[in-house]
């Protein structure tokens, strides 16, 4: 959110401080909500004031709008709290954490099926929008550099997407200056398909977005016949359009429910896949991941090599310093769940989906648009007949 300096003459006492209602003897005067106040006040004060005041918000563990973790286990909890204060850009004070950002990157390459024959490459982010502008990013630097040997304009990239991408890929083409080329939806399509992406597509296209897990009905995009569709395409053009997987939320329910279903690094034109570790990767906010196939994917102008803090330290990211305790929590799912535990939870919820939307229909006004079978998300609508009347 973006905010505002309040003015304060224009506030009435009570809107410019707080005045908690339980007496302390350490509590005594009012504390000002929009200033930092003059003197101190013991934790414990702090710690209950600041408690109470976020009663107000809604309780996290009722919230079923949301895709991202709300409980973790207390082991997991007391392993972030531990290492909240460790630097995740530090990697030469911190080299275990960073050794465990590697694992990581390492085990979610191959839950994605990257080959053995090719060099995968990845990070660890601050959730799947950051990962969105740096694979956005990759395909941008590789399209000019494509562009550049061939002596072609560089002015005018596009990305093509459906018209149900989450909002980070508009923000990409708009921070970044990419036309954004959006598939609109039609009759009972809401998402992607090969035919109308295909059409979108022409020499300035820096990349296609396939979803798995569309925000909108929670569907998967087929991203095996589009990238079927590239490679015919690629083949007859010379283009090589390449496929970026936005797999926000399916990136982490898909390799444990759905193995058989072929959208990740076994289709030659997917170049790169995003997951937030925050959805169904079961961390708490905030963490995503990126990896690209082969190193060659990343262009390494986009790499820095930053060494004030110590050696070498290679970085592709946004920012700079962050708490390297969600990507500690990434590792202790892994190895707390495997892939065992992963599937039960995974399909647990997706059971609770498919009975929920089993029985929507039944109460007669409502019809489906999905039903959970992809990620454990659908949605449904008021049947035609009664929104007519
Ligand atoms: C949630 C989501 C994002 C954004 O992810 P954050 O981790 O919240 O930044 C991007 N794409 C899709 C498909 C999503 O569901």
């Amino acid at each position: 959110m973006v905010h505002q300096k309040i003015n304060l003459d224009r506030l009435s006492p009570e809107e410019a401080l707080i005045t908690p209602t339980y007496a302390s003897r350490a509590l005594t005067s009012a504390v000002p909500k929009y200033e930092i106040p003059e003197g101190e006040m013991p934790p414990a004060v702090a710690y209950n004031l600041i408690r109470d005041e976020l009663a107000l918000d809604g309780n996290s563990r009722l919230n079923l709008a949301t895709f991202v973790t709300t409980w973790m286990e207390p082991e997991a909890k007391q392993l972030m709290a531990e290492t909240f204060d460790k630097n995740m850009i530090d990697k030469d004070e911190y080299p275990q954490t960073a050794e465990i950002e590697l694992r990581c990157v390492n085990m979610i390459a191959r839950l994605w099926n990257a080959p053995e024959s090719e060099a995968a490459t990845g990070c660890s982010t601050i959730g799947s929008s950051e990962a969105a502008m740096l694979g956005g990013m990759a395909l941008k630097w590789q399209w000019r550099k494509r562009r550049q040997k061939e002596g072609k304009p560089t002015d005018k990239p596009n990305l093509v997407m459906g018209i149900n991408v989450q909002v980070c890929w508009e923000k990409f083409c708009r921070y970044w200056e990419v036309e954004p080329r959006f598939v609109p939806m039609e009759g009972n399509r809401f998402h992607l398909n090969a035919t109308e992406a295909i059409k979108l597509i022409d020499e300035n296209t820096i990349g296609v977005i396939a979803i798995m897990g569309s925000t909108f009905d929670g569907s998967y995009e087929p991203v095996q016949e589009i990238n079927d569709a590239l490679e015919k395409l690629n083949r007859e053009t010379g283009w090589q359009v390449p496929l970026h997987v936005d797999g926000a939320s399916g990136g982490f329910i898909a390799p444990f429910l759905d193995p058989d279903l072929v959208w990740d690094f076994r289709l030659k034109w997917v170049k790169s896949i995003n997951a937030s570790g925050h959805k169904y990767g079961l961390v708490y906010p905030g963490v995503g991941w990126i990896i690209w196939r082969d190193r060659q994917e990343l262009p390494e102008e986009l790499i820095f090599h930053c060494n004030y803090l110590g050696g070498d330290l290679p970085n592709f990211a946004l920012n700079f310093s962050r708490p390297g305790n969600q990507v500690v929590a990434q590792y202790y799912n892994f190895l707390r769940l495997g892939k065992e535990g992963y599937r039960q939870i995974h399909q647990a919820c997706r059971d609770t989906a498919l009975y929920l939307s089993g029985e929507i229909p039944k109460m007669g006004p409502f019809e489906l648009i999905t039903d959970g079978s992809t990620i454990p998300v659908f949605a449904w609508k008021l049947k035609e007949t009664i929104s007519d009347q």
